[in-house]
């Protein structure tokens, strides 16, 4: 293949009829129209050694993530989560065990939701174990939050934390750490979300976009950018220790930074509001014209496109 993934998802709804009534490909979640609730719905796959390797994550992980992912996209368009679809793809090294564990997991992390598994398919895998999500959700007609919608003297701020889960992957990888006790490897393989916060949060103020950052703070702002046709300048210096621990756990600040900014798995929230909103933290603001600058000691810097890619 010699296209990227976006390159590739554009193809594929170029080649697709438009539908004139439901919002499709682009965002976080379909919006499905409907009254007095829009639907959302996400779909995730999660591949062995390309999202998770059994080496170091349980099943009971590898549930609890898949569960996390999906509820993410939900939460990133303002929405309530409604229910889980979940098939796997199972190789034959697999035990009974194993397959009971990986729900004991996704069962843990769908908790908070309130809400349970409504289906999904089951079938062997020649090699790999393979899992794909469909989390459904619903929001008040009309008020899903888009990419679209950021403005020019909006603030950008940032809901859950940066920087950890990457960070994480990098001790697992790269230190052979294998404490599960360890923040940053409990991060990469438990991400928070924080719902009931974010729910606070909608309710209290207008929220004009969303995203939520699976790519990397710098990347996924960069899609709100694309989406709504305007620029960003995000403050370096800002204190970023309440949505991070990186800083104050001994990393150099260049090499912190590097994970706050540019590393994805931690399923924050990054949104954009006219309002000063209490309870998340306040990184920069949105401007006219286009492209993300980072602002250091004064300094306007361009930050050329980031993020994980898949190909
Ligand atoms: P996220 O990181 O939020 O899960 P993705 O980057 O995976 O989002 O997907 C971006 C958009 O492209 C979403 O609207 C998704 O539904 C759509 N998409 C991704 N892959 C495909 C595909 N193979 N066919 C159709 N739509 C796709
Ligand atoms: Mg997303």
């Amino acid at each position: 293949m010699t296209l990227s993934e976006f390159q590739l998802i554009s193809k594929i709804k170029s080649l697709l009829p438009a539908d004139a009534c439901n919002q499709g490909i682009g965002d976080d979640c379909a919006v499905i129209k409907g009254s007095p609730y829009d639907t959302l719905v996400t779909t995730d796959i999660l591949a062995e050694d390309v999202h998770f390797k059994l080496d170091y994550y349980s099943f009971a992980d590898i549930g609890y993530k898949s569960c996390i992912v999906n509820a993410s996209d939900i939460l990133a368009m303002g929405g309530e989560v409604t229910g889980f679809f979940v098939s796997i793809a199972v190789p034959k090294k697999l035990t009974d065990e194993n397959i009971l564990d990986f729900y004991a997991g996704f069962k843990e992390a769908m908790e908070p939701f309130g809400v349970t598994i409504l289906g999904g398919d089951t079938t062997s895998s020649p090699s790999g174990f393979f899992i794909s999500i469909t989390a459904v959700g619903r929001v008040t007609s009309g008020k899903a939050l888009l990419r679209s919608g950021a403005k020019p003297g909006d603030t950008v701020y940032v809901l859950g934390r940066l920087g950890e889960g990457a960070y994480g992957l990098h001790l697992l990888l790269d230190k052979g750490v294998r404490d599960r006790n360890n923040v940053f490897v409990q991060a990469h393989l438990r991400p928070r979300l924080f719902p009931n916060e974010w729910r606070k949060i909608r309710e209290g103020y207008t929220i004009t976009a969303a995203i939520d950052v699976s790519d990397g703070l710098f990347a996924d702002l960069g899609h709100i950018l694309e989406e709504s046709g305007v620029g960003a300048e995000i403050d370096i210096d800002v204190d970023w220790t309440p949505v991070s621990g990186l800083l104050s756990a001994g990393i150099a600040t260049d090499e912190a930074l590097g994970y706050i900014q540019g590393g994805g798995e931690d399923y924050a929230l990054v949104f954009t509001s006219r309002e000063r909103v209490d309870g998340a933290l306040a990184i920069g603001r949105i401007v006219k014209g286009e492209g993300l600058y980072r602002i250091a000691s004064g300094e306007r810097i361009r930050v050329e496109k980031t993020g994980y890619k898949h190909f």
